[in-house]
């Protein structure tokens, strides 16, 4: 139980790669608030799923990453409620699929607010207790899309790579605090974000939903296999751990290859 007494907010933590990183950290004892979206009564059975497996203090906060003043807020009541916020990982994302030429404007705003300013927010809100106690963790969920591009993708690759200078901008001014951040890159992790882009890129590509998971999106990866939730969230924890503490500032790849191409 390497994170007994550590309170972490997971951001986006009602499904996928959030949920199972919420859950890796309250495996180690973190007592943990999720958020996300999602059916009330499914988010309640997880978060007291959490609770009673791991014996720790889990709490739903549904605050939307996409609302600045909401994202204060959260920080703020989990200092509140739990003391402190030792460990922010940034993970709530979507991704909208679209050539260019038509991607929709308000669909562009929306990834920039959630998938890069809404780790600003968070990590501006959790600093000064985080720089005060001299011992921090902030993960910034970012993605193979954050060193490579790939078409149709506008606003997530720039969103992503905005992630990767924001990591890298937050873990030199932290370095000397005992803080440290880094961004875990995934290559393609089977989560419903992954099942919601197949229809728009079978229609972007004109092509079956089989080519769209053997040509487009494992095409990518060299293993020919999707990443697992869990390998990602192990990857958190270590993050989290005593071993990385000099670790910051880092981009790591969890991809099958991807970026080795
Ligand atoms: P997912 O769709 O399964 O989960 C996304 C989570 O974000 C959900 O809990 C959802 O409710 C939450 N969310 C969405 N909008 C929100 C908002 N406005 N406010 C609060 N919460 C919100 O997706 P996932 O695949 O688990 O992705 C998690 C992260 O990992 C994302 O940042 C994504 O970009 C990144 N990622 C995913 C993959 C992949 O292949 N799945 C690869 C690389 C990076």
């Amino acid at each position: 139980m390497s994170l007994a007494k550590r309170n972490a907010v997971v951001t986006g933590s009602t499904s996928g790669i959030g949920l199972a990183c919420a859950r890796a950290l309250a495996k180690e004892g973190a007592n943990v608030v999720i958020n996300g979206f999602g059916d009330p009564a499914e988010i309640e059975k997880e978060r007291a799923g959490i609770a009673e497996e791991f014996g720790v203090t889990a709490i739903y906060d549904g605050a939307d990453m996409s609302k600045p003043e909401e994202i204060a807020a959260m920080i703020a009541r989990a200092e509140q409620t739990l003391g402190s916020v030792d460990i922010l990982v940034n993970n709530a994302g979507i991704q909208f699929v679209s050539p260019i030429e038509e991607f929709p404007i308000e669909k562009w705003n929306q990834i920039l607010a959630i998938n890069l300013s809404a780790s600003f927010h968070t990590i501006r809100a959790a600093t000064p207790g985080m720089k005060a106690r001299r011992w921090g963790r902030i993960v910034n969920m970012a993605s193979a899309h954050s060193l490579v591009a790939s078409p149709f993708k506008a606003a997530y690759v720039a969103a992503k790579h905005g992630l990767a200078g924001l990591n890298k901008t937050v873990a030199l001014e932290l370095a000397t605090f005992g803080v440290t951040a880094n961004c875990i890159s995934p290559g393609y992790v089977w989560t419903p974000l992954v099942e919601r882009q197949i229809p728009d890129t079978m229609k972007a590509r004109n092509l079956t939903r089989e080519q769209v998971i053997d040509d487009v999106l494992l095409q990518a990866q060299p293993t020919k296999q999707f990443v697992t939730v869990e390998q990602v969230a192990a990857l958190v924890v270590f993050l989290c751990s005593d071993a990385a503490a000099q670790i910051t500032g880092s981009n790591i790849s969890i991809d099958g290859g991807w970026t080795a191409a």
